[in-house]
């Protein structure tokens, strides 16, 4: 069959169907005329159509196949070939069915004389409700037309199941129990707390309603339209200023705009309407076979690349059906927790801090920023749900568990009672914990071990007074950065340092210089000269950025030195990796404090200058650094990634290596040693120290400072003053000397002799 046959053979079914969906026939009947209609159009021997009953998919109607095979022939999802099909929700194309290793042979069907096999999924939001198959006597395989003629007849009998009652709409969610009864699902918690909310997809899914349409030019006229708006906001996005000039941005825009342009896609999708369907359909279908074809590609750029299409195939969706924009732009009505694949800091913090209550993420990571905005933020996230956006509809009620690492979806009344319980337990604990807020923590032993906390935004402060945290141990600056669309200017920097300063009050702030780069990329900052890096996080970032782009630290530095004039500065530089970058950064702040100094502004009282250990070679030079260091910050989440040579931010790597390794800890049993003779603080300010087996841990191996996520201070305050130093001391060594088979579990059993709670 040719292109142009296929199209066409598509358009006068699509023609008929239309005919039989506005029938009076009673369903069965519909569905054998169907397969006749189907058959003759593509000119196949056999044309057969199951559907999901109690599932399993059964033969519904055929022309070719024994008749006495109807509703008698039932295949498991994952049996036979059919089976394959709706499991993967991907179409087959044989020349020769039993060669097939899936293949299932059932002899009342009397199919043992057909040869080829072609047979493509019936999709209902997002899941196959049924296979549509044909079949030839001889062997030969399908032209890629033909399946696609199969795929758009498929997306019709998706709707024609639905619309003329074929399978009972009930009956057709109901397919999937999982879409309608309760779920549990689980997942690696990353913010902890509990929440109850609806579900609000980030990036709304479009339900496609019609997919026939009535009137081909005014479907054409729609995507006409539709494509003009398109490339006009890509222009528009393209030309705005405040994205500045040059950067990866610009890249990606490029790319959107050659496909924004490209000729084939527009085709594409013009000739689905042609062929009958409504502009909607016809994009979901081109889009369709993208996704078809980048399951095929091996080449990961070029997978990108495609994916580039898919989220351009979704705006034009938006843009047709007319629903525009990420659920932060339509704002939150109630109540909701927030689904997606994954999320960006910038994107989480659009939304509205009232209403939204917790996030559920299908990836994610313990140190993504996404992860940290949201614990600034005070909102659980649990991440790494499989499967998460096929079980959860917009809409359903939630109750996400981020300390148990669940979420239950459209939960049993008696589920929503026990959750309740739990709620106001969790409050009880909280206000035990803010009972200790004035409380100082010394261990059993009389050692006060000093608990800061971490912050980054202005929001974050009020935290400070609510924990009774002992100051902000990790400032990162970047974040203004991170949330802005435009680079901060010094004033604004300025501002912002001051505003913290002054609600520090007494307490110490660690401001820690601007940590872009990494899984941290400013859309208006040109950070790696256009250039693709393929280890960011090892790449351009952080202070290898700063000394670079001194106009940066010097803006930076200013603002700081002005901010905290009159006071005590602490300043110090993330991913130091040689000593000649730590005082390289020192110098650019000494020279701005000579400058001020000659224009006789008032300076800072003291400046403290640390450095933060995230890179593994520092640790072998600490020594040399020590004599001009007033603290030293230990970073274990880039100290672990680089150590374990594990990637923070990918969820595959999220739990594959422990924080309680003896690797690790004996890594950072070192470093006080490092230092011994040098007045040198130091501090653990990584997402390690706020978990309390871990924190035990650090105790253990003499480690006296922490700085912590807020909502970990009350939690790790309380441990404090239930643990022994001497005691812990004794059993770090015994069992980092001869670590036990799992570290972990001796210190859960350790402390539980103790009476210490640990989760
Ligand atoms: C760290 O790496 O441990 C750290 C505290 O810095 P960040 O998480 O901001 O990279
Ligand atoms: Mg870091």
């Amino acid at each position: 069959m040719t292109a142009t046959s296929a199209v066409s053979a598509a358009r006068t079914i699509l023609t008929r169907l239309h005919d039989v969906m506005a029938s009076r026939q009673h369903a069965q009947a519909k569905l054998n005329t169907v397969v006749e209609v189907i058959g003759e159009g593509l000119d196949s021997e056999v044309c057969s159509i199951y559907l999901l009953r109690e599932g399993m998919l059964e033969l519904f109607a055929t022309r070719g196949l024994a008749q006495e095979a109807v509703h008698v022939t039932r295949m498991a999802i994952g049996e036979g070939l059919v089976g394959t099909i709706g499991e993967n929700i991907d179409s087959l194309n044989l020349a020769e069915a039993t060669a097939h290793p899936d293949f299932s042979y059932r002899p009342e069907t009397g199919e043992e004389k057909f040869h080829s096999f072609a047979g493509v999924p019936i999709v209902r939001r997002e899941r196959a409700v049924g296979v549509l198959c044909v079949q030839h006597v001889d062997p030969r395989r399908y032209e890629e037309v033909e399946i696609e003629a199969l795929q758009t007849v498929a997306m019709v009998l998706s709707e024609l199941i639905s619309n003329a009652a074929l399978v009972d709409e009930e009956e057709v969610a109901g397919l999937s129990a999982q879409l309608t009864g309760p779920q549990h699902l689980a997942g690696l918690a990353l913010v902890k707390g509990l929440a109850a909310g609806v579900a609000v997809y980030h990036q709304p899914r479009i339900t496609i309603e019609h997919v026939m349409a009535d009137d081909r030019d005014a479907e054409l006229q729609r995507v006409y339209l539709a494509f003009d708006k398109m490339r006009e906001q890509i222009e528009r996005m393209a030309a705005q200023a405040e994205f500045g000039v040059g950067g990866e941005h610009e890249e990606v825009l490029e790319t959107y705009k050659m496909f924004a342009y490209d000729e084939g896609w527009s085709r594409r999708i013009i000739e689905a309407i042609d062929s009958g369907l409504t502009a909607e359909a016809a994009i979901e279908r081109v889009q369709q076979r993208t996704r078809m074809r980048m399951r095929q590609i091996d080449d990961p750029l070029l997978a990108d690349r495609m994916h580039d299409l898919e989220d351009l195939s979704n705006r034009l969706l938006r843009i047709v059906s007319g629903q525009m924009g990420t659920a932060a732009s339509m704002g939150l009505r109630q109540d909701s927790i927030l689904i997606a694949r994954n999320l960006g800091p910038a994107e989480l913090l659009e939304y509205d801090k009232r209403r939204l209550k917790g996030v559920v993420l299908e990836e994610g990571s313990l140190t993504a920023h996404v992860v940290i905005v949201a614990r600034a933020m005070g909102i659980p996230v649990l991440g790494r749900v499989r499967g998460l956006r096929g079980m959860v509809r917009d809409g359903d009620p939630l109750l996400l568990d981020a300390d148990k690492g669940t979420v239950v979806v459209r939960p049993l009344p008696t589920v929503s009672e026990a959750f309740e319980a739990r709620f106001v337990k969790n409050k009880e604990r909280q206000a035990a914990y803010a009972a200790l807020r004035d409380v100082e923590p010394f261990t059993r032993d009389g050692t006060r071990i000093t608990v800061m906390m971490n912050a980054g935004l202005r929001d974050d402060m009020p935290s400070l007074a609510l924990s009774g945290a002992d100051g902000v141990g990790l400032f990162r600056t970047e974040f203004q950065f991170l949330v802005s669309a435009t680079l901060p200017q010094r004033e604004r920097q300025t501002r912002l340092y001051r505003d913290v300063l002054d609600v520090a009050g007494d307490k110490p702030v660690v401001f820690r210089t601007v940590d872009i780069g990494g899984d941290k990329i400013l859309p208006y900052l040109r950070h790696n000269d256009g250039e693709h890096e393929e280890n960011p996080a090892m790449g351009w970032r952080a202070l290898r950025v700063a000394l670079e782009r001194e106009g940066l630290l010097k803006v930076q530095a200013r603002a700081l030195l002005e901010a905290a004039a009159g006071k005590t500065l602490n300043v110090m530089f993330p991913m130091v990796s040689e000593p000649w970058e730590f005082d390289a950064a020192r110098a650019v702040f000494e020279s701005q404090r000579s400058y001020l100094k000659n224009q006789k502004k008032k300076l800072p009282e003291a400046i403290r200058y640390g450095a933060m250990l995230e890179v593994p070679a520092l640790a072998e030079q600490l020594d040399l650094l020590a004599p001009k260091l007033s603290f030293l910050s230990i970073g274990t989440n880039d100290l672990t990634q680089f150590l374990f040579a594990a990637d923070r931010s990918n969820p595959k790597l999220a739990e594959r290596y422990d924080w309680l390794s003896p690797a690790i800890l004996r890594f950072l049993r070192r470093v006080p040693q490092a230092v011994v003779g040098h007045n040198v603080d130091i501090t653990v300010c990584g997402e390690m120290g706020g978990r309390r087996l871990e924190a035990l841990a650090l105790m253990g191996i003499g480690i006296r400072r922490l700085s912590i996520t807020p909502a970990a201070v009350g939690p790790i305050k309380e441990l404090v003053r239930k643990v022994d130093l001497a005691e812990i001391g004794e059993a770090m060594n015994q069992w980092l000397a001869a670590p036990p088979p799992s570290l972990r579990e001796a210190l859960v059993q350790w402390a539980q002799d103790r009476g210490i709670e640990t989760d």
